[in-house]
């Protein structure tokens, strides 16, 4: 069984948020804007199969943009165009740099779905002293 549910969630939700390996928390999930395959500190393989990311990616990305440029268009937009073309503009920046953060976060519920309903052939690397203590905040 995985250790304590809600520490668990929030410990590996804020490290995908953080661009590091849910498992361990220190390792990169990222070089430059290109996923790396393993962990290079604990060895978690963050996409075992290509697209098991798809449907969180769905959640935690698309659904949200979609949301902000339905509630723009059909609230701010229609009656002050410019404004609404200003923050489409804002929140295509703000979306365009927090992309990899989003990612990291859709990496991490992948991973905890691994944790929650583990499969035999899936390898998920021993538990780390770091997810077992406090050590980080
Ligand atoms: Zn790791």
């Amino acid at each position: 069984m995985p250790p304590s549910g809600s520490h668990l969630i929030r410990t590996a939700l804020r490290r995908g948020l953080r661009k590091r390996c849910p498992h361990c928390g220190e390792g990169r999930l990222f070089s430059g804007w290109k996923h790396i395959d393993r962990c290079s500190v604990c060895g978690l393989v963050f996409v075992r199969n290509p697209g098991d990311t798809w449907a969180f990616t769905i959640i935690g990305d698309r659904v949200p943009v979609g949301a902000i440029i339905v509630l723009i268009y059909f609230g701010v937009a229609r009656s002050h165009p410019q404004l609404g073309l200003s923050m489409v503009i804002v929140l295509a920046a703000l979306g365009i740099w927090t992309t990899p953060n989003r990612w990291g976060v859709g990496i991490a519920l992948h991973y905890l779905s691994r944790v929650y309903w583990p499969d035999p052939a899936d390898p998920i690397p021993p538990p780390c002293a770091t997810l077992a203590g406090d050590a980080e905040r």
